[in-house]
């Protein structure tokens, strides 16, 4: 069917995201080991644009998610929604910074994959098995469920076994949380995108939600991001939310949590440390500065809170 096209676009898009971060980690805009096991070839080039647009989105997100860790002291869960072939929980494990328990959720085949490649790779299984204290490590086709990390099988817009899965799994109400999405809500429609951040804000009394996607598309460049995203059968179900940073702040504000911030990449791109993107600017010359500006506004990053244990996390900021 129609919508069995649509969701197989969507999922093909955690390939396009891991070949983009393997090309520009062979270059080195940052280190990341683990994703070689994903991604066998560094694949053709990518522009110097797209490598600093990734580059961006990767550090953003890696700097709130190092932010909330530092203030629960890693006494916390993580959860990554649509989180495709990341890699962040063996990193997490190298920097010796694991939360209490890491989640990932995705669709039951991108997961069945994940878990295949988990499964014939001692570099991303001896971890898993290292951090896990009994012999029942459990390992299916469509979950596998240790000690410390934890992938699950769902659909996202399924709110309801979503969340019978993550219970199942001892996801606990009690301890505080993260939630990241990267590139994911905007497959899902408002409805269903508000349905899983109110869930979360409902479920937790302690909890940031990171959320990185498309914003500003409303002009001319939005446009044409959006008509090559549909040439691709990707349905964008959720670009409402991606008219303006206001509007990403309000779909949280709205579903009950406390506080919200957003700001666009071009922005969070002049805060990152300064001596990091004077050096990965000097990695690839770069011609079409403006290119590299129109692409940078036209993602954004938002982060919510809600933080009844006063933890501070209203002062996790860039
Ligand atoms: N977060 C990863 C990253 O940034 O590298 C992957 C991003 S990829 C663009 C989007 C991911 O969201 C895909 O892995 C896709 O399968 C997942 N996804 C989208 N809609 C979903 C849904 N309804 N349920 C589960 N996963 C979904």
């Amino acid at each position: 069917t129609d919508s069995d096209t649509a969701d197989e676009a969507v999922r093909a898009t955690c390939d396009d995201a891991s070949i983009c971060k393997r090309f520009a980690t062979s270059k080195g805009y940052w280190k990341d080991p683990y994703i070689q096991y994903f991604v066998r070839q560094i694949g053709e080039r990518k522009a110097p644009e797209i490598n600093r647009g990734y580059y961006a989105r990767v550090q953003g997100m890696n700097f709130l998610l190092h932010a909330f860790l530092r203030k629960t002291a890693c006494d916390c869960q993580v959860v990554n929604f649509g989180a495709g072939l990341d890699t962040t929980f063996w990193q997490l494990k190298d920097e010796s910074l694991l939360p209490k328990k890491y989640f990932e959720v995705d669709f039951p085949m991108v997961v069945a994959r994940k878990i295949h490649n988990i499964k014939t790779k001692p570099p991303l299984s001896k971890p898993i098995i290292e951090t896990h204290s009994t012999d029942t490590l459990l390992i299916d086709g469509h979950s596998l469920d240790s000690d410390r990390y934890c992938i699950i099988g769902a659909d996202l817009r399924d709110l309801a076994s979503v969340n019978d899965k993550l219970k199942k799994f001892q996801l606990n109400p009690e301890l505080p949380a993260l939630f990241l999405s990267e590139c994911v809500l905007v497959y899902m429609n408002p409805e269903q995108s508000s349905k899983l951040v109110h869930w979360a804000s409902d479920t937790f009394h302690t909890a940031m939600f990171i959320n990185y996607e498309q914003v500003n598309m409303n002009d001319r460049f939005g446009q044409v991001m959006i008509e090559n995203l549909q040439r691709r059968h990707c349905n964008l179900a959720g670009v409402e939310a991606c008219w303006s940073l206001e509007s990403q702040k309000e779909r949280f504000l709205a579903a009950g949590w406390e506080g919200a911030d957003a700001l666009d990449m071009m922005t969070v791109y002049g805060m990152l440390p300064q001596e990091d993107v004077a050096r990965i600017e000097r990695l690839e010359f770069l011609d079409e500065k403006e290119l590299l500006q129109q692409l940078l506004q036209h993602y954004c990053i938002c982060w919510a809170i809600k933080d009844k244990h006063k933890l501070g996390l209203s002062q996790v900021a860039f």
